[in-house]
């Protein structure tokens, strides 16, 4: 089975490694489907998100990175995909993924959306957070990929 790992991955962290990874083997495919999300206004380009992910994921055969703007189910339906993966880290994602989940099943009735449970070391892991602690030139070394850590250090320098 194919499925697809949508996002905003700004940036990747290793929170989303570890669902890559859980999911390459789980699933015959993924693609990682990066949100060009202006109204989100995300800290690094949808070309850096995308650049960053393809460095990162290069290991896994099975795993493609692309990018789409637009509604999900019309980007999952030209890849002749119909199943998405989201992660749930805690009740709080719970109420967004389950109203995502009820909107793009009545766009398409075809689509069906599957949920991974974060690892429970990466629970607290959020894009948001990893942005917030480099900016204060903290230390994000357990959070994110040296790709990724260098990456932060040249938006905040
Ligand atoms: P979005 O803006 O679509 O929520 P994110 O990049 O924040 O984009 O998250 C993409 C997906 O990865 C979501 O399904 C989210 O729940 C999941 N995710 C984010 N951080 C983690 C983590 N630490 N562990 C597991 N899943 C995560």
């Amino acid at each position: 089975m194919r499925v697809i790992y949508p996002g905003t991955f700004d940036p990747v962290t290793n929170g989303h490694l570890d669902m890559i990874k859980r999911a390459s083997l789980a699933f015959d495919e993924v693609i990682v489907a990066v949100l060009d999300n202006i109204s989100k206004s995300p800290l690094f380009s949808t070309e850096e998100r995308v650049s960053l992910l393809k460095q990162t994921c290069k290991d896994f055969p099975n795993v493609e990175v692309e990018h789409f703007s637009g509604l999900l189910v019309e980007f999952a339906e030209s890849k002749n995909t119909y199943t998405i993966l989201r992660g749930l880290r805690a009740v709080s994602d719970y109420e967004n993924e389950m109203k995502n989940a009820l909107a793009n099943r009545q766009l398409n009735e075809n689509i069906e959306t599957l949920f991974m449970v974060s690892k429970s070391e990466y629970t607290f892991l959020s894009s948001s957070l990893v942005k917030e602690i480099a900016s204060f030139h903290g230390d994000v070394s357990k959070m994110a990929p040296l790709e990724v850590i260098k990456a932060l250090e040249e938006k905040y320098k």
